[in-house]
């Protein structure tokens, strides 16, 4: 009982921290250090207003309760979050605001490009956008266009008044011109076929579908770029030193999600993505090596280990296996045996890469650092019987043990200066070294040391407390190869909110759902319920704690067992159920059916109406598909735009009886943010004694396909066994 007791604590203790981690791991964990000047300008300046054009969405939208959203209120937010200052937008006129910001009566500019006028009154900040410019054609491209080759003889629709369009336009010799007054004409002109093609860029098509015609898709883009900038009056330069740190610390996948949001169009046409193709140096860079090699920390799992094969695993490695296929290049592994050795070997120049560095000034002496592509915050493992840690200052004096050669010692010290640490081989040496005496706990971050308690069984240790600093995992680089640190950057820029989440979730979430026995578990959180009302009841503990368990009760709960985006059972949940219900069958010998199910054509969904809409209509199937299915049947999300379920007690015709029911309920769902309704391919397979669960899916996954190869929008039935 006893044991049960501390079992369950660990799970309450250990996993609501990775469903923090989790769950925010959208959010960003930077920060920005700021010089004296510029934390007193932000003082001083607690408003700076920049001046826009009020029609150009999606960098500016402004909404019918005078509110501003859009990508620049999006990017500004963020860097005011990140530094404390507190950028605004102006919508207006373009012209007034370039006059306003001349007369700094308003302070500088944004959705601006760095024209050489425009610098006799402001200072531009990076660029943080660019906007490729595309030609544009109806849905379908009916006349095939291509390239300007295919440009003879067509009309082209150009916005009256924009000096460079008009000019391009122009200089398609084969080719006529139909002026327009407004965006909304020249959309319509296209749309209606009064021309053939248009020039535009994300923008375009916002407006486009915004207007209720999205009717336009990208033929080819231009070899030109918008180099977005934010101005502002040049006798503020400490602002333009804020903008610029917040801007580098917005980690990519956070810029990503944003483009996402706001920049329509498949991220294949998003110019970050088109910048993987590579400049002559960096072409040249890349034809000169066979492969680029890596040394890694042979134990700090998840994020990467050597394992007894010697084999490189982990998060860090799943990065690096992306942006080797991005690259096009092999990382090859050097082994070490301790991280000092990594950084020894990093130092003399034995590898070219560590995948997982921070950057600390000692390490800027060899290395240079990408941009970071995962962050998480330090907390601090303690003995069960220590106090939670509210305000680490208040503990900052005391001794913590750390890895040695870890980044978090350098910026412990500097940050706590009157903080002892003891230097420990591992995760594992360090969370012993915690029970011994003057030892209040160990540094580093949840994964690692969640990692080490659930491998260990180190039940009577708790993550206490979480202090303001952030592992913020970038790539180092030997400090000669700038090309390949520019080329890592591209990479690491092109990988998507979602290849970023399959691989945290791959290794934070599965690694604790693995081979966990969940009626256990259910019999388990009882008891626990129980001993934690008890506890309560006897030590009146203080009730903000009591508060904060039991919302990390319900946390867990729908934590591991559902998909956050639909609700339905994830893919763990199904596994396990799947197993169940073989193990049911096997027992009393009873029937059960799977039915896959797979959207058709989805990707089309999320180009031509956004990602958010694509979500949308994820959730609306979800729960169609849960309100027409029986009670005991399992539904849950299977990947992307795919779901399974699971038929207990029925044999293949009933099953196919379902799925032709559900088929037919999706084609008539009527969704109110798109034009045409969804179908769906449904593969069918009845369990057939003694073939795994393994082997059932893959049954029904064979019909599927033979679905999607057909005319989709169909059922098929499994063929029976191999
Ligand atoms: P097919 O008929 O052959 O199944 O075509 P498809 O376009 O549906 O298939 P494909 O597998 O090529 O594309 C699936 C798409 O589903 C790609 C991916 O962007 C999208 N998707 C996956 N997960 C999500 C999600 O959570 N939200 C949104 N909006 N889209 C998703
Ligand atoms: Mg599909
Ligand atoms: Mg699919």
């Amino acid at each position: 009982m006893k044991n049960i007791v501390v079992f369950m604590l660990f799970f309450f203790l250990v996993f609501p921290f990775f469903g923090a981690t989790s769950t925010s791991a959208a959010k960003s964990f930077s920060h920005v250090e700021l010089t004296k000047k510029e934390k007193a300008f932000i003082k001083a300046h607690p408003v700076i207003t920049l001046g826009t054009e009020k029609d150009w969405e999606p960098y500016i939208v402004v909404n019918e309760d005078g509110s501003i959203s859009g990508f620049d209120k999006g990017v500004l937010d963020k860097i005011n979050e990140l530094t404390g200052s507190n950028f605004q937008l102006l919508p207006g006129k373009w012209v007034e605001m370039q006059k306003k910001a001349k007369l700094r009566q308003i302070d500088g500019l944004s959705t601006g490009i760095a024209h050489e006028e425009r610098k006799a009154y402001l200072n531009f900040s990076d660029v943080y956008s660019i906007i490729q410019k595309m030609m544009l054609v109806p849905l379908g491209n009916p006349k095939n266009i291509k390239s300007d080759r295919d440009l003879d003889g067509k009309i082209i629709a150009v916005h009256k008044g924009n000096m460079a369009d008009e000019k391009l336009a122009r200089s398609f010799k084969n080719s006529s011109v139909l002026e327009c007054a407004t965006i909304e004409e020249m959309i319509k002109a296209v749309v209606n076929n009064k021309a053939d093609v248009t020039f535009g860029n994300g923008g375009t098509l916002f407006s486009a579908n915004k207007l209720g015609l999205p009717y336009l898709q990208i033929a080819y883009p231009l070899g030109e770029y918008l180099k977005f900038v934010f101005g502002v009056r040049n006798d503020w330069p400490e602002a333009i030193g804020i903008l610029n740190k917040g801007l580098a610390a917005i980690p990519e996948y956070e810029k990503n999600q944003l483009r996402r949001k706001w920049l329509v169009g498949d991220v294949n046409h998003d110019p970050y993505i088109d910048s993987l193709r590579f400049d002559a140096d960096e072409r040249a860079y890349l034809s000169g090596i066979d492969y680029i090699s890596m040394s890694i920390d042979p134990s700090w799992m998840p994020y990467e280990q050597i394992d007894r094969k010697g084999q490189s695993t982990g998060i860090t490695v799943d990065f690096m296996n992306l942006l080797s296929q991005r690259i096009g290049k092999d990382f090859r592994l050097i082994p070490t045996d301790s991280w000092e050795q990594t950084l020894s070997f990093a130092r003399e120049r034995k590898c070219d890469i560590l995948p997982s560095a921070i950057s600390t000034p000692t390490r800027r002496e060899y290395l240079k650092f990408s941009s970071s592509y995962i962050s998480f915050p330090l907390v601090v493992a303690t003995a069960l019987d220590k106090m939670f840690i509210d305000d680490f200052d208040s503990v900052a004096d005391q001794t913590f043990a750390v890895t040695k050669g870890y980044a978090a010692i350098e910026l412990l010290r500097n940050k706590y200066p009157n903080i002892k640490i003891i230097e420990v081989e591992d995760a594992l040496t360090g969370l012993e070294k915690i029970h011994e005496e003057g030892v209040l706990g160990y540094i580093d971050t949840v994964p690692a040391i969640s990692y080490q308690i659930q491998k260990n069984g180190m039940f009577d240790v708790k993550i206490s407390g979480k202090l303001d600093l952030i592992y913020d995992l970038s790539v180092g680089v030997r400090n000669d190869r700038p090309q390949l640190l520019s080329i890592l950057n591209k990479a690491i820029a092109s990988i998507s909110y979602e290849e970023r989440q399959g691989i945290l979730n791959r290794w934070i979430s599965v690694h604790y759902d693995k081979g966990v026995d969940y009626s256990l578990v259910w019999k388990v959180l009882a008891v626990l319920v129980f001993f934690i009302l008890l506890l309560l009841y006897r030590y009146n503990i203080i009730s903000r704690y009591n508060k904060k368990l039991l919302l990390m009760n319900s946390k867990l709960d729908s934590l591991y067992k559902t998909d956050r985006l639909t609700q339905v059972f994830n893919r763990y949940m199904l596994d396990s159920e799947m197993e169940r219900e073989l193990a049911r069958s096997v027992r009393y010998d009873t029937p059960f059916s799977v039915i896959l199910l797979d959207i058709d054509y989805f990707k089309r969904v999320n180009d031509i109406y956004g990602h958010h809409a694509g979500d949308t209509v994820l959730v609306a199937i979800s729960s169609l598909l849960s309100i027409s299915v029986r009670e005991t049947d399992v539904l849950g999300r299977w990947g992307g735009e795919e779901f399974l379920i699971i038929c207990p007690e029925t044999k293949l015709d009933g099953a196919v009886q379902l799925a032709e029911k559900l088929r037919g309920k999706i084609e008539e769902l009527h969704f109110p943010v798109m034009k045409e309704n969804v179908t769906a391919s449904l593969g069918v397979a009845a369990y057939v004694k003694g073939e795994t669960g393994e082997a059932l899916i893959k049954r029904a996954d064979a019909a599927l396909y033979r679905a999607k190869d057909g005319s989709r929008n169909c059922v098929i039935v499994a063929k029976s066994g191999s």
